[in-house]
């Protein structure tokens, strides 16, 4: 029987591969997204058209009801979920003194607060089958803390001690929480910087590599596996190099 896994803000970017690249290894994959709808299902066909089984679910993950909707849909259809990565983000790009209280509301609600809600759900799930793995999307910026990124990093921080925490209150539950924490990859969320942006930051990885959305699907892939049955509460780096 193929697991089933959710995948958030899947639509695009890093989100989309991890969608795919688990579809190729035999999950059926749930596509959360919350304005792209036209690009959701353009995964979803993607992945339908090699052979593998998605569906797609609109839910803006920072809204409690969406979310809890969002599951008693997967729980209808699916009866359980096996994995859960909390992938669905936003960036922002502004001084602290630039910031306003709208703009921490609106990125603590999406970073912080979606991946609480989604883990919240996904747990009572996994609890009551006493199995299952959730992977959340951290950056280097929530490690180390970027000018002009503050509040992008206490969002990414706030990201890595929950995942600590669920760890440690869930491991006897059998469910497994571990983070990716990535470099710079290139997607949409960085483009909007321009190609002077990739060059420049290059200069600071010792690899001279930008990364790709496959590097992080494949350390989530390989965070869910069995290979990585005795590794919980961990933060894996995916950058490069670019922070050690
Ligand atoms: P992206 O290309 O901008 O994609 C973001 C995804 O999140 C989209 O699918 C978007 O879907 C979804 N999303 C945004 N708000 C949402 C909401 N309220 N509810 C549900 N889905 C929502 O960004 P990306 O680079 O792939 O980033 C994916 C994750 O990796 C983020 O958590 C990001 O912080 C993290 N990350 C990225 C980098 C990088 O260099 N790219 C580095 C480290 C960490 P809709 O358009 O449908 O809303």
């Amino acid at each position: 029987m193929k697991k089933i896994a959710l995948i958030t803000g899947a639509s695009r970017g890093i989100g989309a591969q991890i969608a795919k690249t688990f579809a190729q290894n035999n999950y059926t994959v749930i596509i959360n997204y919350n304005s792209s709808q036209k690009l959701a299902e353009n995964v979803v066909a993607e992945i339908i058209g090699f052979g593998g089984e998605a569906l797609a679910i609109k839910a803006d993950v920072a809204n409690k009801n969406e979310v809890e909707k969002m599951f008693q849909t997967i729980i209808k259809i699916f009866g359980h979920l096996d994995v859960l990565v909390n992938n669905a983000g936003i960036s922002l790009n502004k001084l602290l003194i630039d910031c306003e209280e709208e703009d921490f509301d609106k990125i603590i609600s999406i970073n912080l607060k979606g991946t609480f809600l989604a883990s919240k759900y996904a747990l009572k799930s996994m609890i009551s089958q006493q199995s299952g793995c959730i992977v959340n999307i951290s950056s280097f910026w929530g490690q180390t803390g970027g000018a002009n990124e503050a509040l992008y990093s206490a969002s990414k921080a706030g990201v890595i001690g929950l995942t600590k925490a669920m760890a440690k209150e869930y491991a006897l539950c059998n469910i497994r929480v571990n983070a990716v924490s990535a470099g710079v990859i290139k997607t949409q969320m960085n483009d909007e910087y321009g190609e002077n942006f990739y060059e420049e930051i290059k200069q600071q990885i010792p690899t001279e590599k930008i990364g790709c959305p496959q590097d992080v699907a494949d350390a989530v892939l390989f965070l869910v596996s069995k290979q990585a049955n005795y590794i919980t509460g961990q933060i894996l780096n995916v950058n490069g190099g670019i922070l050690i």
